[in-house]
């Protein structure tokens, strides 16, 4: 039986070979490849205006975010309660409180009219994530930022190399933030990346991933080492390394074909699946946007056995997510109402999806979904 999993990250000989450079050149640490990592993520991206900064993951680069847009001790900060837990971690890291909001139940991100009902006065910013094959409604998002006077920070990690009303996802947001990490669009092992409107805030940044030391790009990205006589603020050792910037750097040399490859491969599922009647699929034509998941609903008393199924003929499946409210360590924190949350936590499943699938692999896949449900 041949086995299918979740994910299958696309690493071929030329990222082998980046790795083997980078570890070639003897210089492990921050240097020459985040510099350039950085300059080709802002090219992908098209984030001409904007300022980038490469972390060590995608939580690390939430959790500056954050702290870089001034949330700290007594801020709440308003979020879906259907993400990944590391988005509420990385707030309460901050000393902040997470406040847990509905999503739509159609694109299945944060409910902006709910959210706005969430406002209280300690409230500063708002994180919405795009979720898989769909895009916040980030114009809504950013006319409740402006009413209220909250900061914005997009957790974009699902959103990499998509496209909102024709502009790249971490062209126009407050804060944005990127993950590279083993599962996503594009991987580096484990990276993140910050995007922020001002120098000023890519200095803090500089400095906070460096555990607090100012070291000067011009320097580090030369491959030498910085001389740090003093620290002014809080950090942390959040930088990113060259082996995973170089094959960060290798993986975005193929980024048209990663797309096109997931796109393809979601609109395929979409197609064939659609006769199930039983199931709900992406509401997504996959046009502008790059999924790294691809997620159905079953209905909620069918979905053990489904998994189950699936499971016993070689085809493994995931949960993207669990609704983080109801998780122990958060389920005393402010919330909304969650009803379309707990109903989609109750039927949400992950499907196989790789940048290289091939159509036998997902008619496979297909044929045994299709004979889970009419026998
Ligand atoms: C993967 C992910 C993160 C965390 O990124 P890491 O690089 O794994 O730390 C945060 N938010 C969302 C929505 C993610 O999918």
């Amino acid at each position: 039986m041949k086995n299918y999993p979740v994910y299958r990250p696309l690493i071929e000989k030329e990222e082998i070979e980046a790795a083997t450079q980078a570890l070639e050149l003897g210089w492990l640490g921050m240097g020459s490849y985040v510099g350039q990592f950085e300059e080709a993520v802002k090219d992908c991206i098209n984030a001409g205006d904007r300022y980038v900064a490469a972390v060590s993951s995608g939580t690390a680069a939430l959790h500056l975010g954050l702290l870089v847009a001034g949330i700290g001790r007594g801020d709440e900060v308003i979020l879906p309660s259907f993400n990944f837990v590391a988005a509420a971690q990385a707030i309460i890291a901050t000393g902040a409180e997470p406040v847990f909001c509905d999503v739509y139940d159609d694109t299945l991100c944060i409910d902006v009219e709910k959210a706005e009902e969430l406002v209280s006065p300690r409230t500063k910013a708002i994180m919405p994530v795009d979720y898989s094959g769909n895009l916040s409604d980030h114009d809504g998002l950013t006319q409740l930022a402006e009413k209220y006077g909250l900061r914005i920070i997009h957790d974009a990690a699902h959103s990499f190399a998509s496209k909102y009303n024709d502009k790249e996802i971490g062209s126009f947001s407050d804060v944005c933030v990127f993950s590279f990490d083993p599962i996503k669009t594009v991987t580096c092992i484990d990276g993140g990346i910050l995007v922020v409107r001002s120098e000023e805030e890519l200095n803090i940044i500089h400095e906070m991933r460096s555990v607090g030391m100012k070291q000067s790009t011009s320097v580090t990205y030369k491959n030498r080492r910085p001389v740090t006589r003093d620290v002014q603020r809080i950090g942390f050792r959040y930088h990113m390394a060259n082996l995973h910037a170089a094959i960060g750097l290798a993986q975005l040399k193929k980024i048209d074909r990663i797309v096109k490859g997931r796109r393809a491969a979601c609109l395929y599922y979409n197609g064939r699946l659609s006769r199930v009647s039983e199931l709900i699929l992406p509401n997504s034509d996959f046009k502008d946007v790059t999924p790294f998941i691809y997620c159905v609903r079953v209905p909620s008393e069918m979905l053990g056995s489904f998994r189950d199924y699936l499971g016993k003929n070689g085809i493994d499946t995931g949960c993207h997510w669990i609704p983080m409210h109801t998780f122990t360590f958060l389920k005393n924190y402010r919330k909304g109402d969650l009803s379309v949350t707990e109903k989609v936590g109750s039927e949400i499943v992950t499907l196989p999806l790789y940048p290289d699938m091939v159509k036998d692999e997902q008619d496979a896949i297909i044929e045994k979904i299709v004979s889970f449900f009419r026998v």
